[in-house]
């Protein structure tokens, strides 16, 4: 795959491009234009190519012809303003990254600040001394070349980003393309072990059926993991629907410790299940949120070892009163401090303090879990001590129980 590298300097505000230092002066008066083309010429270390124009039409036909970047406009001109000049600027040449600097009349600071909301680099008051309306110019011009500086880094940011989340759909797309092309193979793999597993294509030893067993149990990984990567690119493509309707928590919760304890009695793990009688129905897609149950119990079950205890509890919270605080608990192996803050990252994996359990992930089930906790418009955080266990708070807000809705958001 092509390499992708981005023209922007993060040092500094150069752009990299030598600096264009064609300037153009707008003002009706004759001498006052003379007054700033013999200033910016006499300026000690640049040397200015500076262009006149008396009217705010002769400027934008300046503009449109010339490659100017710096714009030194007076505020009262015969045909228009300094102010409307820069919105005409702005819209008939939207890829311009120039500046401009407005003169204003004493007195008009109110213009100035405005100007300056509106985009100006700089404005110089008319009235001071020669010296020091050389020494304001000398300044403004500065300031422009800067402002010119961190307009076209922005203008290099904003195309990078545009070319990164162009790349990120491109990965997401492929990830999804490979998940589907490999998962059709891979079904038909399991089907035919199953068919020997029991015994259709004749009887197996004990030996043999062992191995088979294995095989099945790998398929069935393989297909978790696929299924996991194309739940995620779903999510980040914005192309999971929810279909919420008005349902018991509880019985979500219920069908989510189901499915997992033949597992977590294999393991001798301890189940305590503290689920408030009172837990009111509301708004959710319950095949999602029993998802997010399944991926955070499958891990407390996953990284606590033989003999150890999850807390399954949830109530309406006291404390946010119109929430439903869900929270599981494990003695497991804990999670050290510095994985924290990204666990819930895509592929995101601590690498050590679990068993041989631990490589059946990819780094994806907490990815979902969040995207979906999320789209509930819900929050989820993680306490842990390492060698104590870990406690994984899921709260879910009960809105607009009244209706059933499918939505894409
Ligand atoms: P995986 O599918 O690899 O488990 P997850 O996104 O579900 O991916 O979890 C990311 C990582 O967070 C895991 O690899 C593990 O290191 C850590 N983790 C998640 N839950 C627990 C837990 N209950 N106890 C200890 N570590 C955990």
């Amino acid at each position: 795959m092509a390499q992708f590298s981005a023209a922007v300097s993060l040092n500094g505000l150069e752009s990299g491009t030598p600096e264009n230092r064609t300037v153009l002066v707008v003002d009706d008066d004759p001498a006052f234009r003379y007054l700033c083309v013999s200033a910016l010429q006499e300026a000690a270390d640049v040397e200015y190519e500076v262009l006149e124009a008396g009217t705010g039409q002769q400027a934008l036909d300046l503009l449109m012809s010339r490659n100017v970047d710096k714009v030194l406009v007076d505020y009262d001109l015969p045909d228009t303003t300094g102010a409307k000049l820069m919105h005409d600027v702005q819209q008939m040449m939207p890829g311009w990254l120039g500046s401009m600097v407005l003169i204003t009349a004493v007195g008009s600071e109110e213009i100035a600040a405005e100007a300056l909301r509106a985009g100006a680099a700089d404005y110089i008051p008319k009235g001071l001394s020669p010296s020091e309306f050389r020494s304001s110019l000398y300044d403004s011009m500065e300031k422009a070349k800067l402002h010119n500086a961190i307009r076209r880094q922005n203008e290099d940011l904003a195309n990078a980003n545009q070319e990164l989340q162009r790349r990120n759909d491109e990965i997401a797309r492929f990830y999804h393309r490979v998940s589907h092309e490999v998962k059709t193979p891979l079904t038909a793999a399991r089907m035919f072990m199953s068919m020997l597993h029991e015994g259709l294509v004749g009887k197996l030893t004990a030996e043999q059926e062992d191995v088979v067993v294995q095989a099945i149990e790998s398929c069935d990984q393989l297909t978790e993991q696929f299924n996991d990567l194309i739940e995620c690119t779903r999510l980040e493509t914005g192309k999971l629907p929810l279909r919420k309707t008005v349902q018991s928590l509880t019985r979500v919760l219920q069908r989510s410790v189901i499915a997992l304890k033949p597992t977590i009695e294999a393991r001798s793990i301890r189940l305590e299940q503290c689920v408030a009688s009172d837990m009111p129905d509301f708004l959710m897609d319950g095949g999602r949120i029993a998802q997010v149950m399944a991926n955070i119990l499958g891990n407390a079950t996953k990284f606590t070892a033989p003999g150890g205890r999850i807390v399954l509890s949830a109530n309406v919270s006291s404390a946010l009163g119109n929430w439903i605080e869900v929270s599981i608990s494990d003695s497991g192996c804990g999670i050290p401090p510095k994985h924290l803050p990204n666990i819930f990252d895509r592929l995101y994996q601590v690498g050590s303090g679990g068993d041989s359990l631990q490589g059946a992930g990819l780094g994806l089930g907490l990815t979902i879990a969040k995207e979906i906790v999320e789209l509930h418009r819900g929050t989820i955080e993680v306490n842990s001590e390492v060698g104590k266990g870990s406690t994984f708070t899921i709260r879910l807000p009960m809105i607009d129980n009244n209706q059933s809705e499918v939505s894409e958001d």
